[in-house]
């Protein structure tokens, strides 16, 4: 149910009616938009009756939530939400972008990646620490050294920070060094894992799983806000169909389905989609085109020799044609790209 709030309901009016309602036992979500204010109720009713709701003081009007997922959608709040990462915005008017290697590599290296991705004017800096690689052999990543080297790039150059968790009891180093916390594809239906991100008060970045539906999709975001954490981004990143001639599929259509359905931000990822360096920035066209709030890219300054997805990696000169390109689409469709100022002295 969505109890709108009558705007000119005095504070002590809404405040008793909060506390009636929480005493019953209802989980409330809030929802500010402008000159709006309601309460989500979400599951069980305790014991009142829509009719009982709607005579409350201070009530204005009763919904009902009709899709599943209540608080990803647009009932719940017509929106947009736009998530700070860090001092970043994600969603509204803004297309913000995130750049980085696949995994923190080492010290040196993801020093040098940071320098590059604020001289393109990235302001978000991407970076594996904890790698969910498909053989058990391959590069795990640096773990906790990793996540520390790539805050002290992000801090040396002015970013903000993402980087995927794979493990509920990973959380607490992960609030210490990141301000956006990935789930990756792999993890979109690991529930216990999705719970506890809902307890903590950080940006979530929510991958798509490679065989999820839309639905399954808002429904893990559910997840995270039924626990009070509303600030989740859903990144499409590619579903496996039968095609073999890319890594996955990047599902296009999502983008203007999930805007629709949604106020949370959504973005792309055009790398693991496609999976080929030299097709990864017509597919970041595509998906800034046609809606996404933002777009999550993979470059690496050798990307022969990366220790991780290699094939996918953009040159660090194809990063800032890929940022003229994404400014001059996001003009064209009435947004603006969001750019991280150029460094001092250049
Ligand atoms: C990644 O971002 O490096 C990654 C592993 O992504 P995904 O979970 O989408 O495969
Ligand atoms: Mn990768």
């Amino acid at each position: 149910m969505l109890i709108v709030l009558d705007p000119d309901a005095p504070p002590a009016v809404v405040a008793a009616l909060r506390a009636r309602l929480a005493d019953a036992g209802c989980a409330l979500h809030e929802s500010r938009g402008d000159g709006f204010l309601a309460l989500g109720l979400v599951g069980p009713l305790a014991g009142f009756t829509i009719e009982d709701l709607r005579r409350l003081p201070g009530v204005r009007q009763v919904l009902p939530l009709r899709e599943s997922f209540k608080l990803a959608s647009r009932e719940f709040r017509p929106g947009p939400t736009v998530v700070r990462v860090g001092s970043v915005p994600v969603g509204g008017e803004a297309v913000t972008l995130m750049a980085g290697p696949c995994s923190v590599e080492s010290r040196e290296h993801i020093h040098e990646m940071a320098r590059l991705t604020r001289a393109a004017g990235v302001p978000i800096l991407r970076g594996g620490a904890f790698k969910p690689r498909t053989s058990p052999y391959a590069f795990q990543g640096l773990g906790e050294a990793g996540l520390r080297h790539l805050r002290d790039a992000a801090d040396a150059h002015g970013l903000a920070v993402v980087s995927e968790v794979m493990d509920a009891a990973q959380i607490p180093l992960f609030l210490e060094y990141v301000d956006l916390l990935q789930v990756g594809a792999r993890n979109m239906q690991n529930y216990s894992l999705l719970k506890e991100l809902g307890r903590i008060r950080k940006p979530i970045l929510l991958k798509r799983g490679p065989a999820a539906t839309i639905q399954e999709w808002f429904m893990s975001a559910e997840y995270v806000m039924a626990g009070g954490n509303y600030d989740v981004i859903l990144c499409e990143r590619g579903i496996r169909t039968f095609e073999t001639a890319t890594r996955y599929t990047f599902d296009v259509s999502a983008v203007p389905v999930l805007k629709q359905l949604t106020h949370l931000p959504v973005i792309a990822d055009p790398s693991h989609a496609i999976g080929v360096r030299d097709k990864v920035i017509p597919l970041a066209r595509a998906a800034v085109a046609a809606g996404a709030d933002g777009v999550i890219v993979e470059f690496h300054t050798a990307p022969e020799e990366a220790l991780s997805d290699g094939p996918q990696a953009l040159y660090p000169e194809q990063l800032g044609q890929l940022v003229r390109e994404l400014r001059g689409i996001s003009e064209v469709i009435g947004r603006r790209l969001l750019e991280a100022a150029a460094p001092a002295g250049h």
